[in-house]
């Protein structure tokens, strides 16, 4: 039974696996004191996860009905995130770790969200590709063999996150944060075709998987200014329905010919706009009309969380990886390339 710990940004996360089987998941979010900031305050969240650390704890060992010393296993994020954030993560994990007497292992964070999908849909058909998509994080990715090969990190965005745009986006409209689920609900009533906004990084000669969002960002801040001058009435629900349909748009066609170019079947969408009602509705019907088979986890396993930590944690104890030293330091800008710290050799 391995224990996973996630602390990168504003969740608290811990949960349990066995055997790529989920026997607890329990998070904490501080996400609605950073709410009136308009996004996460890193002092703010640093201190939520000293809060939270052990009641989360606590609660996934008694939602697995186990003591600490039954545990084979710590896991923990290491990076990418927050600094102050992550080491709180570690620090409670390395105590836990030496208290149990068990192994300690580091894990990426983009490499969870990517093994969060296992643990409702089994294993990962190799190869595959996967779309992460968050408030920090739009990142194509080529996963073979998680825990031993190289993760390929196909494209990235050059600036602002899906998640981010959508969250900035919405405070030009005058909605909530966070934005996401706000833009969600506003889109249902508008016409998706009312505003033109821009698919940036789709021409021909333009990079195929990288992304590029902060554009949009102006480009609605322009069309709510065109309506103020000319005294008209702004119709949030147009603009948040066309906002969305030209993320899910872009996103979409990138994942799908990410798919094409490496004759991959598999596309998993990962992180917290993958909860977007448009992300999820484009994706199934391209997906369907390729022939590619789409995998999206349950939202409580896209958005961060400890289980997807532990799930990672889980392979490499059964690939009998090497744990990492007890000294081991987080990299709050760790740069994708193996799911741990301590990668396995790569099979011949
Ligand atoms: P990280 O980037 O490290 O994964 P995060 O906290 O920024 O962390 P998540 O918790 O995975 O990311 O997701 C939060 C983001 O998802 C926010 O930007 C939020 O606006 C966005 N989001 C949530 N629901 C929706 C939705 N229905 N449509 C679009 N975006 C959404
Ligand atoms: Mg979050
Ligand atoms: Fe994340």
């Amino acid at each position: 039974m391995v224990l996973g710990i996630e602390s990168s940004c504003d969740e608290t996360g811990a949960g349990i696996v066995q055997d790529g089987r989920l026997l607890a998941h329990v998070v904490a979010s501080s996400m609605d004191e950073h709410a009136r900031f308009g996004g996460v305050v890193p002092e703010i969240a640093s201190r939520a996860h000293l809060q939270a650390f052990v009641p989360v704890v606590r609660e996934a060992l008694s939602q697995a009905g186990i003591r600490l010393g039954q545990l084979d296993a710590v896991a923990v994020t290491t990076g990418p995130g927050l600094s102050g954030a992550l080491q709180v993560g570690l620090a409670g994990a390395k105590t836990l770790a030496y208290t149990a007497g068990v192994p300690l292992y580091g894990v990426h964070h983009l490499a969870g969200h990517v093994a969060a999908d296992t643990l409702e849909h089994g294993p990962l058909p190799e190869p595959c590709v996967v779309l992460i998509v968050s408030g920090g994080h739009t990142s194509l990715l080529l996963v073979r063999d998680l825990v031993r090969e190289p993760i390929l990190h196909l494209g990235d965005t050059l600036d602002d996150a899906a998640g981010e745009c959508f969250d900035k986006v919405a405070r030009i409209l005058g909605l909530p944060y966070p934005g996401g689920p706000a833009i969600d609900g506003a889109a249902r009533t508008g016409n998706p075709d009312a505003i033109a906004f821009p698919r940036p990084l789709t021409k021909g000669g333009d990079d195929p998987y990288a992304f590029s969002f902060s554009g949009l960002k102006t480009a609605a801040a322009r069309w709510v200014e065109q309506h103020r001058l000319r005294g008209e009435e702004l119709l949030i629900a147009d603009g948040a329905a066309a906002l969305q349909e030209a993320v899910a748009d872009v996103l979409t066609r990138k994942a799908l010919r990410a798919c094409r170019d490496h004759d991959v079947r598999t596309l998993i969408v990962v992180g917290g706009v993958a909860a977007n009602s448009r992300v999820r509705a484009l994706a199934e019907q391209r997906c369907a009309a390729a022939g590619i088979e789409l995998r999206v986890p349950s939202m409580t396993l896209c958005t961060d969380n400890g289980a997807m930590i532990a799930a990672v944690g889980d392979l490499l104890v059964r690939s009998g990886a090497e744990p990492a030293p007890l000294d081991v330091s987080i990299d709050p800008s760790a740069p994708l390339e193996y799911a741990s710290l301590t990668p396995l050799p790569a099979t011949a």
